[in-house]
């Protein structure tokens, strides 16, 4: 289940990314007056009363620009009306309400989302100043007065945004539908992929009941299954801003990936494979998703009967992080083999939720122990005293030892392996968990 998303939007040094750091605990290396600075962090979790929710600063996806301001704004409120559970509009009490201010309250109220409002560098305790009260004219309710630098009333803004949140009752799709995130660069085909996949039967998301959660979802029944296909393309083309664009399509990749069981990490045939689709499925993979790579486009590459053996030995190095994941050569033009991609979500999403007995983990340990002799360290050896997997999605093994610190990573990666060639876990990360037992 996905965590529930409360995004922050607001003028520029309304003090948004202040904020943002505040609630998630760490302060940024920079946060300064200078126009045009961009956010390292823009989304991260933050836990509050023993739950955990995403953040987001929509203020770190456009570059400042006086002139445009309205604009971005506009823009950011957008991403979050279609997004997050919770909005905080933050306003600045020394400046008042403003016009851009009123104009963002007014779209925000329309969308019917939950908003909190947030009046930043409120820096003096007790009762607040006249002018907090001006804030009221935006009729989103109680203003809360926040001081970001100082940390007061942070709580307050978390506790008000936690009431608009059922944390018990958020599962947006029943289990019976596979949610599938389409990621990758601009450009690599996502939309066109997800519209040739819904074809005539594309069905409108408020159909299903409950779902209210993205207005870009496309919801699919096919001979397959049922799915949810994620769309992070979304409202990105109405931004005109090159590096807008950059740095939104890998939030909405960021997001989509949360939500979803499966990522399908989509590269363009006929550029190959760059820098930022490692970082996109480097993301999918840290998160412990299924994943498959879909070569798009594959109708416009020009081949003979080597190409494909080729691409897949160059990708098999290019993806050498995440050695599991399945490789399938696409055309949302033609729709080329989209039926072997669903077998593959299928069958990459039952090996994410994969359950091995304790006992066959075990059978697995004793010869992979006996083949390769774990690590020794000053006469010192590595005892496996047992393994079991404490949890799925994805199969996390733990395994109590005698001291971790003669677990290295190659040995742990060579149990990894000796484990996959037992039980697949065809493309989905695993994750091992040590646990030191006197
Ligand atoms: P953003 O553009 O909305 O993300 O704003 P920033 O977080 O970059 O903050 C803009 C400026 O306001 C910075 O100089 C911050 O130090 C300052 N600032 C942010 N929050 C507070 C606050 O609570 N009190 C005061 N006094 N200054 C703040
Ligand atoms: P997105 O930004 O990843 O959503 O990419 P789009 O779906 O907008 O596609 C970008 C461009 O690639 C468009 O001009 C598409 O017509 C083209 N395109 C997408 N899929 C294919 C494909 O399978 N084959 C060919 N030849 N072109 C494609």
């Amino acid at each position: 289940m996905s965590k529930p998303l409360i995004a922050i939007v607001g003028r520029p040094n309304v003090g948004k990314s202040t904020l943002f750091n505040k609630l998630c605990g760490k302060r940024m290396a920079i946060v300064d007056d200078t126009p045009g600075v961009t956010r390292d962090r823009l989304y991260a979790e933050c836990e509050w009363r023993g739950k955990e929710v995403m953040l987001v600063d929509t203020g770190g996806i456009e570059p400042r620009a006086d002139d445009v301001i309205l604009k971005q704004m506009r823009f950011q409120a957008q991403l979050a009306i279609d997004s997050a559970d919770v909005i905080v509009l933050v306003c600045d009490l020394r400046s008042g309400v403003t016009a851009s201010d009123a104009d963002v309250a007014a779209m925000l109220q329309k969308s019917g989302k939950p908003v909190v409002l947030c009046v930043n560098k409120c820096d003096t305790l007790g009762n607040p100043p006249p002018e907090f009260y001006e804030f009221y004219n935006l009729g989103l309710g109680d203003p809360i007065g926040v001081s970001s630098t100082h940390g007061h009333g942070t709580g307050d803004l978390l506790d008000a945004c936690y009431e608009h949140i059922d944390f018990e009752h958020r599962e947006d799709y029943d289990e019976e539908y596979v949610k599938v995130a389409v990621i990758g660069k601009p450009n690599v085909g996502k939309s066109s992929l997800i519209n040739k996949i819904a074809g005539s039967e594309r069905m409108i998301v408020s159909d299903i009941a409950g779902t209210t959660r993205d207005a870009t979802d496309t919801v699919v029944e096919n001979e397959f299954g049922k799915y949810v296909f994620i769309d992070t393309a979304g409202i990105r083309r109405k931004a005109k801003v090159e590096e807008a664009v950059e740095r939104y399509s890998v939030l909405r990749a960021y997001m989509a990936v949360d939500r979803c069981d499966v990522a399908v990490i989509v590269i363009d045939g006929t550029v190959g494979f760059t820098e930022q689709d490692s970082k996109i499925a480097g993301y999918a993979h840290d998160q412990g998703k299924g994943c498959v790579v879909a070569v798009n486009k594959w109708d416009a590459v020009e081949k003979d009967d080597k190409t494909m053996q080729n691409f897949t030995k160059d990708l098999q190095e290019d993806f050498s992080f995440m050695s599991y994941v399945p490789f399938v050569f696409i055309s949302a033009l033609t729709g080329q083999r989209l039926k072997s991609m669903f077998e593959q979500i299928n069958h990459v999403n039952g090996q994410n939720a994969m359950r091995i007995t304790t006992g066959a983990l075990n059978d697995v340990l004793a010869v992979a122990t006996a083949r390769m002799q774990p690590p020794s360290d000053k006469g010192k050896r590595l005892k496996i005293y047992y393994m079991t997997q404490a949890s799925t999605r994805p199969p996390t093994f733990v395994c109590f030892v005698n001291r971790a610190d003669l677990f290295h990573f190659s040995y742990q990666r060579y149990l990894e392996n000796q484990i996959r060639q037992t039980f697949g876990l065809t493309g989905t990360p695993v994750r091992m968990v040590v646990r030191e037992r006197g």
